[in-house]
């Protein structure tokens, strides 16, 4: 992509100037000038009064994409199954699938990977693309992605889903450069909107949402992170034909070999993302030690504790604790956030918990506008009183049994 000024044209208002978030266009001499910093982002041109700036896009690569049809999903499976965020995307997939009218599509690699197949059907597969070797027990990239490759050259489907795990994100980067497409990270909806995948991220550091569409190729290709879609009820009635996917691995053929995956694992640590509760803190609990009122609550309720970017900046939480956009996207049945602002980029890692309760000093805090109960005050005071009241109903029951 190009751009330029048509210095004919440009009257050196500075409409554009204000227009471009990178800062990146000066007038001098009362003419426009792009600096180093342009992204080609556009947002100057749809501003220009006076059609000075050109913009000039490759040409698209005419396809005929009625040829393309299916959503599929990427399963992911760990050793206890199918991960649960392997299940919310086809759920997902089951919806975007039906409002388009097409089949979904479950890419389904691993050894002895097939007894997950009536589960997957459950959650809305048509068919399941299987893949079965002992040599996919493990995830590699070069593998993965040539059978994922493949199997998209082949049956050419109009949307491909992947997790927005670390397995996801290594993986789907890979296949989209391959095949030749774009690829939106990190989306946090999709919907159908005149038959175009509309995939939604924050943008330009949270604060705001972009709606991305990908109207001149396919397949539509995006990473979704873990708990921000819903799963739907499973439905074990439900039949899904099998492909099974001849693999032909080579080891001379492989560039990396993987010997030995050693696991780390926080002993006695519960996962953010798997958890019903969790107790979040902000900057206004002040230091890690103030962190222990937080911990004591999250022990009487069988949560975990939470944190904001602030409080793990400062040191005072692991970064495996931080919730938000640089961080993990939960949905508990029950976010208690403590002394946190609820800036957008920490909201939009929280806001789909079943149930928010916020305790802030400040009456204004952002974070009020989407607890559905919101106490003004002192956490200090607050959370040692909370946890008093709890502990003592959760005695009163157990008398009652
Ligand atoms: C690209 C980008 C990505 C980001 N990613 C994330 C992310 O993943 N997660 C994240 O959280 N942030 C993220 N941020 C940072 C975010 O913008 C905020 O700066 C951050 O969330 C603020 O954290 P906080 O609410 O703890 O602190 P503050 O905004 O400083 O809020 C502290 C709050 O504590 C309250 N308070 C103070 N003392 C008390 C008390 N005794 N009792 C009760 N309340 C008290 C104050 O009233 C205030 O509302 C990101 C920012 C950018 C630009």
């Amino acid at each position: 992509m190009t751009i330029k000024i048509i210095l004919e044209k440009c009257t050196g208002c500075g409409l554009c100037v204000k227009a471009c978030p990178f800062g990146a266009i000066i007038v001098k001499d009362k003419k426009a000038e792009i600096g180093p910093n342009c992204t080609l982002c556009g947002a100057c041109v749809d501003s220009c009064k006076f059609e000075a700036i050109e913009l000039k896009r490759p040409e698209q690569r005419a396809e005929d994409l009625s040829e393309y049809k299916g959503v599929w999903t990427f399963v992911e499976l760990h050793g206890e199954g199918i991960k649960k965020v392997s299940l919310e995307l086809a759920s997902k997939a089951r919806e975007l699938a039906d409002t388009l009218g097409e089949n979904v599509g479950a890419v389904l690699l691993g050894d002895k990977a097939r007894e997950h197949c009536n589960e997957l059907a459950a959650y809305g597969a048509d068919v399941i693309y299987l893949a079965e070797d002992d040599k996919l027990r493990e995830y590699h990239t070069q593998t993965y992605s040539m059978i994922l490759t493949g199997l998209i050259l082949k049956y050419r489907p109009s949307i491909v889903l992947f997790p927005a795990t670390h397995v996801g994100r290594d993986l789907a980067p890979r296949v989209a450069a391959t095949v030749g497409l774009g690829l939106t990270a990190d989306c946090t909806g999709l919907s159908i909107k005149d038959g175009l995948l509309l995939q939604s991220r924050p943008a330009f550091g949270g604060n705001i949402m972009a709606d991305i569409i990908c109207p001149n190729v396919r397949p539509q290709m995006a990473t979704v992170r873990p708990n921000v879609m819903k799963t739907h009820e499973p439905d074990y009635s439900r039949k899904a034909e099998i492909i099974t996917v001849p693999v032909e691995i080579k080891a001379k053929d492989m560039r990396v070999v993987i010997k030995d995956i050693v696991r780390t694992v926080e002993t006695g640590a519960k996962s953010l993302e798997e958890v019903d509760i969790i107790v979040s803190g902000g900057r206004g609990m002040g230091s890690a030690e103030d962190f222990r009122i937080l911990d004591e609550l999250a022990d009487t309720l069988g949560g975990a504790v939470g944190a904001s970017r602030a409080a793990v900046d400062a040191g005072w939480r692991p970064r495996s604790d931080q919730v938000g956009q640089t961080g993990k996207t939960v949905a508990p049945k029950l976010y208690i956030a403590c002394g946190i602002s609820g800036k957008i980029q920490h909201q939009v890692g929280m806001k789909g918990s079943d149930t928010i309760v916020a305790i802030n000093k400040d009456p204004e805090a952002p974070i009020f506008d989407i607890a559905d109960y919101g106490i003004v005050g002192d956490l200090f005071e607050l959370v040692p009183v909370l946890n008093e009241e709890i502990k003592s109903l959760v005695n009163k029951n157990k008398e009652v049994h």
